[in-house]
């Protein structure tokens, strides 16, 4: 018993992984056969897993306990055993058999697919596998993709190459030929909800019912939403964008809700860019809300249906209607685009603001 406490800690395992059962089946099966292909592509939306199951798969076929977690006849599972060098160093980076690459400044360059090359030119240590483990794998120029694409063509004894991306269609034709394809997809709002419970003990049900859905199958956003304490941002910037909304008659209240805005930065100085960003997200969320509760009438296709009572209010003291709500929303996406870019804050958040009730003055 004491020993399954001390696998739950060790992040990479199959067990661990919540959801994809299709891809986790289909590996396992590739593995207990000894059949491993030596290209991998794992596609699919950003941030519901991918790189958790090529990393899990290589712990599984690592761990010095080889094949620990796979369930062979009479075996029951439970994973690799966290503790080993092969275990340890694949947290740490210094399993020789196991190489992660992803991009600096944007892109994977082809000095990294070169040094990747002698490197693996090299006999394996141990006489294992040798995982290569590529993220964002669409951020290769050409001719690192090329050199890739060679490695795959003639691929060294025992090495398994998994390339992870969001996109096929960055991916060379060439590339994809030579990889066993797997497709993940985003995870149901009941899954992440078990996983939620799971993962935060501390945190009240209803609130991670909350958190799960508008997590939109992510389980790394769920991560950052319950962490990064988003409800409560979330919940001021409704009170704010609701009582300017009520005060849209006077365009000088734009000033007071954009220190108003500042404010609630305030709290977050270490990251403000990554923080206005986040905020005007949330904003856009909420627009979003607000706009398909105006068409549809049904709440129950809100993310943030915890303030569906809230979104109703909005509607109905602001007169809102299809044209105002649209041009709220490009207003913010345009916005959004342009944070990178903002020289001051205040100035921008203030044009924002002004802008926004603006266009609800002008029915
Ligand atoms: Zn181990």
């Amino acid at each position: 018993m004491i020993k399954n406490e001390r696998l739950k800690d060790y992040k990479y395992s199959f067990l661990n992984i919540a959801g994809h059962e299709k891809a986790v089946h289909f590996l396992k099966n590739l593995a207990l056969n000894d059949r491993i292909p030596a290209g991998f592509l794992f596609y699919g939306p950003e941030g519901i897993g991918k790189r958790s199951v090529a990393f899990s798969f290589a712990a599984e076929m690592l761990c010095k306990d080889l094949n620990l977690g796979l369930e062979r006849e009479g075996n029951s599972p439970s994973g690799p055993c966290g503790e080993c060098p092969a275990c340890r160093g694949i947290l740490n980076g210094t399993n020789s058999n196991f190489i992660f690459i992803e991009p600096k400044d944007d892109s994977i360059r082809i000095e990294k697919i070169h040094e990747l090359n002698s490197y693996m030119s090299l006999t394996p240590f141990y006489d294992n596998y040798r995982f290569v483990i590529i993220d964002n794998a669409s951020k290769m120029n050409a001719s690192a993709a090329n050199a890739l694409l060679k490695m795959l063509e003639e691929p060294p004894e025992r090495s398994v190459f998994i390339l992870i991306t969001t996109s096929m269609g960055s991916i060379l034709p060439t590339i994809i030929s030579r990889c066993q394809v797997l497709e993940f997809k985003p995870l149901s709002e009941d899954l992440l909800a078990k996983y939620a419970c799971d993962r935060f003990k501390d945190v009240d049900k209803r609130t991670l019912d909350v958190y799960s859905r508008l997590s939109r199958g992510s389980c790394s956003t769920l991560e950052k939403l319950v962490t990064g304490n988003y409800l409560e941002y979330r919940n001021d910037i409704t009170e704010l964008f609701s009582n300017g909304l009520f005060y849209s008659g006077s365009l000088s209240y734009g000033y007071i809700m954009s220190e108003k805005f500042n404010r609630i930065m305030k709290n977050s100085e270490d990251d403000p860019q990554g923080t206005e960003k986040f905020l005007f997200e949330t904003l856009l969320l909420i627009l979003r809300d607000i706009f398909v509760y105006f068409m549809t009438k049904n709440e129950k296709l809100l993310y943030n249906i915890d303030i569906s009572g809230k979104i109703k209010e909005i509607i109905k003291n602001a007169g809102l209607n299809g044209n105002m709500i649209m041009q709220m929303i490009e207003l913010t996406a345009a916005y959004i685009n342009k944070i990178n870019y903002n020289l001051n804050r205040t100035i921008a958040t203030d044009g924002y603001f002004v802008r926004l009730l603006k266009d609800i003055s002008a029915k």
